[in-house]
């Protein structure tokens, strides 16, 4: 009942409520930031905040100080918004344009393909039926000659269609790529894990998906590995929980720094399991790779309460096949996997 009056009552609105209302709205414009190519969220989050702060109790402003007559920077502070939203806009209006090339490559593509198709079909139409007619008027020895010819005709037409098929496949999937790249940014913040910071598990299973779908547009090859920690339950019992904790975060930024590319994509899979996707690699690189993975982790010295932690992994790779599943593309590392387990752990197994 008060507080319904109190509602009612005019407010009188100090310039300390002002500032502290400017501060909330920069606060909250950080921290619903989303990454930009060229500024991450975290950090616009973080610039955000110092304005904020500014705002509030003068703390020096982003950027260093350029103090007006007031004692705040508003107009640096206005530059800096407008900069920051003028970016926003670009991205969008670029991914925006990005989508809008693959659907119209896609709708120009299926186009070519009927065209295409129906034009192949009429040669191959004409083809039989000069074949049928010949067949009528030659003699039997020589009907094996003008079946064959008319079998030349008609693959050299189906090989035709298929390398242009090929083509626009591979066209469409490098803009299918780098529309991927750009709302890959876009999603980030939902699908990271707190510990390790690494894609998490809805994310790995999404991006299997796509990556094989990309493999099959493009001829690039894929591979998964699938890495599992070494006895980490001693590890935990001889530790504790946040000793085995700091080792798995050690563990995840050792294979960040392995696989950094462009194409590369890290998640926990697990408990104690990562995962790593690898775009446009062949299986002697995957292999490779890999074997660096496990090499960086067995090197890995962990101080943990005055202790040094070490751990080793067991990885499965298997590479992409044409035609697989994303599930038996899975269940193959992970069929490697047990067999590096299996053959002693801390080794690579490729499927
Ligand atoms: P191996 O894989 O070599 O066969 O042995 P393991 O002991 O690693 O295998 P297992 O899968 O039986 O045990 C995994 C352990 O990982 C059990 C669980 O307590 C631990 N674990 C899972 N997630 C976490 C985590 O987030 N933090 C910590 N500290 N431990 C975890
Ligand atoms: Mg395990
Ligand atoms: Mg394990």
């Amino acid at each position: 009942m008060d507080g319904g009056l109190q509602c009612l009552r005019p407010v009188s609105q100090s310039p300390d409520d002002l500032l502290d209302a400017l501060s909330g709205v920069l606060r909250d414009f950080g921290r619903y930031a989303f990454d930009l190519s060229r500024q991450d969220a975290r950090r616009t989050e973080a610039l955000f905040d110092q304005w904020a702060q500014h705002v509030v109790s003068g703390i020096e402003p982003p950027g260093g100080v350029e103090r007006t007559g007031t004692r705040r920077n508003y107009p640096g502070l206005r530059r800096a918004f407008v900069q920051h939203r003028r970016a926003e806009q670009s991205e969008m209006l670029q991914v925006q344009e990005a989508m809008r090339e693959v659907v119209w490559a896609f709708v120009g593509g299926l186009n070519r393909l009927v065209t295409d198709d129906a034009a192949d079909d009429a040669r191959v139409t004409a083809s039989l039926s000069q074949l049928a007619f010949k067949l009528g008027s030659t003699s039997p020895l020589e009907i094996r000659g003008v079946a064959l010819e008319a079998v030349a005709q008609v693959q050299a037409v189906f090989e035709a269609r298929r390398a242009r098929q090929q083509t626009q496949l591979q066209s469409l999937g490098e803009k299918l790529e780098r529309l991927g790249s750009q709302l890959e940014t876009a999603r980030k913040e939902s699908t990271t894990d707190a510990l390790t910071q690494l894609y998490n598990r809805r994310a790995f299973d999404e991006q299997l998906v796509r990556t094989a779908e990309l493999a099959t547009l493009r001829a690039g090859g894929a591979a998964l590995l699938l890495i599992d920690l070494d006895h980490f339950k001693q590890l935990n019992d001889a530790y504790g929980h946040p000793g085995g904790d700091a080792v798995l975060a050690a563990v995840a930024k050792a294979c960040v720094r392995v696989f950094k590319g462009k194409g590369d994509f890290v998640a926990r899979y697990g408990g104690e399991e990562l995962a790593v996707l690898i775009r446009d690699v062949d299986a002697t690189t995957m292999a490779a790779q890999a074997e660096k993975l496990r090499a960086a982790i067995a090197a890995l010295e962990v101080p943990h309460d005055g202790a040094v932690l070490r751990v080793t992994a067991s990885v499965g790779c298997a590479w992409w096949r044409l035609g697989e599943s994303p599930e038996a593309w899975l269940a193959r590392a992970d069929g490697a996997l047990y067999a590096a387990k299996g053959a002693g752990r801390n080794r690579v197994t490729v499927a």
